[in-house]
């Protein structure tokens, strides 16, 4: 499975926002990190050999009712 071995910053897929995304070693694709610049929610879309893309994270608005 494909995962980072090393911390890394990649460019905050916000285009409103010039931060980068800290992406922890062991992140794996599918994981969901948060921009400490704008707060928003990005989604690691792919990893490989630590060159890692993000999108942002788009809340579906669903509610999940018990
Ligand atoms: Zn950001």
């Amino acid at each position: 499975m494909n995962a980072t071995t090393k911390d890394l910053y990649i460019a905050c897929p916000n285009p409103d926002c010039e931060g980068k995304v800290e992406v922890p070693a062991e992140t794996e694709v599918g994981e969901i990190l948060v921009c400490d610049e704008c707060g928003i929610d990005v989604e690691v879309m792919t990893v490989n050999n630590d060159d890692v893309s993000l999108e942002v994270f788009e809340d579906e608005e669903e509610d999940w009712e018990e």
